[in-house]
């Protein structure tokens, strides 16, 4: 007996990149606001929510059939969100296969009856939340090898919201 569970795809930062992107949480000291929780840092993709499994076992099945590229990543400039107060890390170029990564996911969403994403996408990695401005500093450059998108599940508990990776896909050349 499960409800209905919270879900969203993304890009989930592996250890080394989530040990460089925790020293910008410390940017709270400057912008204010509740840094996001280390282990939380991710970048979405495709926002599902409220789903029940039987919608999760068709949006797993469709997520099967993506035949993706890896791709390279650059995270590069900060930015601001200003009505949710929310500080960020993006990239200044949009790589056309994360793009189209999401452009798949997009379709995979609506294939199973869910309504896609209208909003053009912008990706970024939320880093601080509540707060009162834009970092007054340069943003560094990250390299980020994507070759992995995952589903995950968002919790609320107590002691704030939590993220679960419930699946885990490799991005790979469908030409072998
Ligand atoms: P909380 O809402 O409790 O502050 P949260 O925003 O981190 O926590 P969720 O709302 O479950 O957690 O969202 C999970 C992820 O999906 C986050 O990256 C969030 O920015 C993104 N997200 C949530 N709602 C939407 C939406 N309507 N459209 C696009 N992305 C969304
Ligand atoms: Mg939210």
């Amino acid at each position: 007996m499960s409800g209905p569970s919270r879900l969203f795809f993304a890009l989930w930062p592996d250890e080394a990149l989530r040990g460089s992107l925790v020293p910008l949480l410390k940017l709270q000291r400057g912008c204010g606001g509740r840094p996001h929780p280390p282990a939380n840092l991710h970048l979405t993709l495709n926002f599902i929510g409220s789903i029940e499994a039987q919608t999760r076992d068709c949006l797993e099945q469709a997520a099967d059939a993506i035949v993706l590229p890896p791709f390279a990543l650059t995270l590069d400039r900060f930015g601001y969100w200003p009505r949710p107060r929310v500080v960020w890390l993006g990239c200044s170029e949009t790589p056309s296969p994360l793009a189209a990564l999401v452009g798949a996911l997009n379709a995979v969403v609506e294939g199973c009856g869910l309504q896609p994403e209208r909003r053009p996408y912008h990706p970024h990695l939320t880093l601080l939340r509540k707060a009162r401005q834009m970092p007054m500093v340069e943003a560094p450059t990250l390299h980020w090898l994507v070759d992995a998108f995952v589903l995950a599940e968002s919790l609320s508990t107590p002691a704030g919201v939590e993220y679960r990776v419930l699946r885990r896909w490799c991005l790979r050349n469908g030409d072998r």
